[in-house]
């Protein structure tokens, strides 16, 4: 493309909310063929809500609340905000937590009360022999309505579970069944569990999902397909995917999203509305078509 096209293409990608940092993207885009989303805070608000509690006989759901919500106290994570968010908007009242420790993509650790006490998925209470086998039924039927589960632990066993739904943002079909329609597959990577992340899938029309991944392994997931010979663009709101936005072939920021993803992407959307990718790849076409 001339100077000047991708100048116009440029502007226009601006006037839309498009934010493009360089020519080289703006001439790449069109190319792309494969589009991953992260899950949390991309394609959903990121702004997860408690729907159910569930405690182990001779527990209260109120006392598993109170547990989980004084640990996640000192919790940056969007779920561990949640938690203590309901247990407040319940009156629930918290105790102190010491020793406090977030392991990545797995949960969180830490003292209350004297006791250790532990919130995160299934892989993590398994690496510390938390035996959830009483809670995995229950557990099932929340995953598949397309809502995070995360198990609690008081010491070696597991007291209860928290399940937390985080609704896919406005657009998000029309956003997949646009860039479908462009000839691109689309998918979707995660930490969080499988399950739940299927049927948040499906209910935007994505079928490729790659779930259970460690935040550090999400740019392996990328490179893995270029491996395979895609062209690929990563969208992501820079929690934990920054990385997996600079391996991608065209990095897509949500502006909504860190100074961490703007930084490390290629494109930044001005506007939470995730057509805008697909309006960039044809923008992109577009540049390359008309002024050459
Ligand atoms: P995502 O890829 O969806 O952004 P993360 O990698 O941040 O998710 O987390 C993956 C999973 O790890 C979560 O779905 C949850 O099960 C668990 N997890 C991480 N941090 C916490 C926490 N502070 N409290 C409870 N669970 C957590
Ligand atoms: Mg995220």
């Amino acid at each position: 493309a001339t100077p000047t096209a991708v100048m116009v293409g440029t502007g226009l990608g601006a006037e839309a909310g498009i934010l493009i940092k360089s020519g080289e993207t703006l001439e790449k885009a069109h190319k792309v063929n494969a589009v991953f989303f992260d899950k949390t805070g991309t394609l959903t608000l990121g702004h997860p809500v408690v729907t159910d509690v569930k405690a182990v006989p001779g527990m209260s759901p109120r006392d598993v609340l109170q547990l989980a919500a004084s640990l996640e106290a000192a919790s940056e994570h969007p779920l561990g905000r949640a938690i203590v968010e309901h247990a407040r908007a319940e009156g629930v009242s918290l105790d102190a937590v010491q020793g406090f420790e977030a392991f990545s993509g797995l949960g969180a650790r830490g003292r209350v009360g004297g006791v250790v006490v532990m919130v995160g998925n299934g892989r993590l209470l398994h690496e510390w022999n938390v035996d959830v086998q009483a809670l995995e039924t229950p557990a099932k039927a929340w995953v598949q309505e397309g809502k995070t589960v995360v198990y609690v632990a008081r010491g070696t066993a597991a007291v209860g579970m928290v399940a937390l739904r985080d609704n896919p943002r406005a657009h998000a079909r029309e956003a997949v069944e646009a860039l479908k329609g462009l000839g691109v597959r689309v998918g979707l990577i995660t930490g969080d569990n499988a399950a739940t992340a299927r049927a948040v899938a499906s209910l935007v029309g994505i079928d490729h999902v790659v779930a259970e991944v460690l935040p550090e392994h999400k740019a392996d997931v990328v490179r893995e397909a270029q491996r395979h010979g895609h062209v690929t663009a990563m969208v992501g709101d820079g929690i934990n995917d920054a990385p997996a936005l600079a391996a991608a072939d065209v990095g897509v920021a949500m502006g909504s999203g860190t100074d961490v993803a703007v930084e490390a992407g290629d494109i930044a959307l001005m506007r939470p509305d995730l057509r805008l990718v697909a309006e960039a790849m044809v923008l992109s076409r577009l540049t390359l078509k008309t002024i050459r």
